[in-house]
């Protein structure tokens, strides 16, 4: 096999509740992941050691300075595994096309470990019944970090646990989406340790978090105002804390006819839904002369996750 390529997508958290912090240092989470079409491209190709090559998409404005080329690149770690389960050599080129903002909250590293799995499987083990299943590959994946096998199955999915734990969920229909990304990225550990900060500031214990019933009722009935309000991410006080300019974003949006808004994940990305394909495209024309972000991205969801083009 000469080369192959994968096409991973970006995620946004619908519901990300995080309970108390546990003794091993996480958190319990209920995390709803959405897949959704803004995608980083991995191809991977026969060399004689590994390396990685990362840059930029085609007419994105991604800065990839921050993202390390050695074994740092979670795409790396995940051919080594993968090299690893079947026995062989991980002597393969990586390159890396990013579309997914870097530490933008939308799990752009993991979709990239998730690429690197499926692409070095197909390279080094092509037969027809694979040794390697997906599941399989998911579960590699979870040793890389709790976003990593939704990156792989794609879709919507519940995670509990770290957000390893997945189940997917009925969904109709296709939801719009608007991204807004930021200048510079934010720490996901930074996030969860400023929201302990602020709940050990205000003296509340963390709730346990269970699936909003609403959220999950919007997604079966294709229900797109239902499910704007009933998004919900326990790490966006954190998030705005630390970048309070967000909130004139996440305004913006909302004063501009978003049906629901949030920060994705551990921010700094802002996402908003809007209820056509039309009112997406209308938002994200306005979104964009308001200047409250660095760059205005459309997408849809969901969508399946890696897959071999
Ligand atoms: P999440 O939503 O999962 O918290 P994120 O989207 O905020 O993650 P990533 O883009 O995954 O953040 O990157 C976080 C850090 O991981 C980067 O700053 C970078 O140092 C490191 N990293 C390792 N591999 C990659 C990769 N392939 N792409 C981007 N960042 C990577």
């Amino acid at each position: 096999m000469s080369a192959v390529t994968v096409r991973v997508p970006a995620k946004v958290n619908l519901q990300l509740g995080v309970g108390p912090i546990r003794d091993d240092g996480y958190h319990d989470l209920v995390n709803v992941f959405h897949a959704v079409s803004l995608f980083d491209v991995v191809t991977a190709e026969p060399a004689r050691e590994l390396e990685v090559r990362v840059q930029a998409a085609p007419h994105s404005r991604v800065d990839v300075a921050g993202v390390p080329v050695d074994d740092g690149n979670l795409a790396a770690q995940a051919a080594r595994l993968v090299a690893d389960r079947l026995g062989v050599e991980p002597r393969v080129a990586l390159k890396i096309r990013k579309a997914i903002p870097v530490a933008g909250g939308m799990a752009g590293g993991s979709a990239d470990a998730a690429a690197a799995l499926v692409a070095c499987a197909r390279l080094w083990d092509d037969r027809e019944q694979p040794v390697l299943s997906r599941d399989d590959l998911m579960e590699i994946g979870a040793d890389l970090g709790s976003d990593v096998p939704f990156a792989v199955l794609g879709g919507t999915a519940v995670g509990v646990g770290r957000g390893e734990r997945l189940t997917p969920a009925l969904t109709r229909g296709t939801f719009h989406w608007v991204f807004a990304t930021a200048d510079g990225g934010l720490s996901t550990p930074a996030v969860y340790g400023e929201c302990d900060r602020l709940r050990l500031e205000a003296g509340r214990t963390a709730p346990w978090p269970s699936v909003s019933e609403e959220l999950m009722t919007a997604l079966a009935t294709g229900d797109a105002k239902g499910l704007g309000t009933a998004l919900a991410n326990d790490l966006q006080p954190a998030a705005l804390s630390l970048r309070p300019a967000l909130r004139r974003t996440l305004d913006a949006g909302r004063d501009l006819g978003a049906i629901g808004a949030l920060v994705s994940g551990s921010g700094p990305t802002c996402a908003f839904l809007a209820e056509t394909d039309e009112d997406a495209a209308d938002l994200a024309h306005a979104l964009d002369g308001a200047g409250v972000a660095e760059q205005i991205v459309r997408a849809s969801g969901p969508v399946p996750g890696a897959t071999l083009v």
